[in-house]
């Protein structure tokens, strides 16, 4: 999983890296998915659920799944999420960032730093003996404190030899409550927190994912581990 997660965030941030004003999402699809493919992995999402691209990338109001298109532009001063996995010798990475283009917005820098603060904040409760609604009360608690809307529709979860396994990893909850964690695990702690409200609406494209306020939003995402040494990040990358 270690293998499989590098590969998965090293891709992330070469994407990440090759964003310019002006690109298609299309373009910058192509960049990860070649990336993912010459270090031997395959791209987890291409083709999931008939998914057609190998990453998701989102622009400003929307909030995850957004489908690359040669129709679509990346602009300065958009902030864009974009979500990779890869799969290698039987396992996957998931991971996902929300990038700046450029000059961006007070309001917006803010989002993206307490979003990522929430991330570790997440993750610093991956630790075995604590409950998954103490991971989703430590990233509910930094966001709300801060007026964001925390999306309750979509949510992290297992993962491993599937994308998605048990259990579910909510960006909500109770200290104290829920599936106990133990060593082992392996989860994706992904916030996806907007601007303003927490309702969602999603495109007749039947993926693109929006802010029912028309809000900017972001998304940060980490596959951890569990471990007896507490939580390491699997997906980190090494670029
Ligand atoms: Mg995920």
């Amino acid at each position: 999983m270690r293998k499989a997660g590098i590969i998965a965030g090293n891709a992330l941030h070469f994407g990440g890296q090759a964003i310019k004003d002006g690109m298609t999402t299309y373009e910058l699809d192509k960049i990860i998915h070649d990336y993912i493919v010459k270090h031997g992995a395959k791209p987890s999402f291409l083709g999931y659920g008939g998914f057609p691209a190998s990453a998701c990338i989102s622009i400003n109001d929307q909030v995850i799944h957004g489908i690359p298109s040669k129709k679509v532009r990346i602009h300065e001063g958009d902030i864009v999420s974009i979500d990779v996995g890869a799969f290698i010798d039987g396992f996957h990475g998931d991971t996902a960032f929300t990038f700046a283009v450029g000059k961006i917005s007070e309001e917006a820098k803010q989002l993206l730093r307490v979003t990522e603060e929430s991330l570790y904040k997440g993750i610093e409760q991956a630790v075995a003996g604590n409950r998954i609604g103490d991971i989703g009360h430590a990233v509910e608690e930094h966001c709300v404190s801060y007026g964001y809307g925390v999306v309750k529709k979509y949510i992290g979860h297992g993962v491993g030899r599937q994308l998605h396994e048990s259990p579910e990893v909510p960006n909500y909850g109770k200290a104290g409550h829920g599936p106990r964690l133990v060593a082992g695990m392996t989860i994706a702690i992904e916030p996806m927190i907007n601007a303003v409200g927490e309702d969602v609406r999603v495109l007749p494209d039947g993926w693109t994912v929006l802010t029912k306020s028309g809000s900017i939003s972001a998304h940060f995402e980490h596959t951890v581990a569990v471990t007896p040494d507490g939580p390491v990040l699997l997906t980190k990358p090494t670029l």
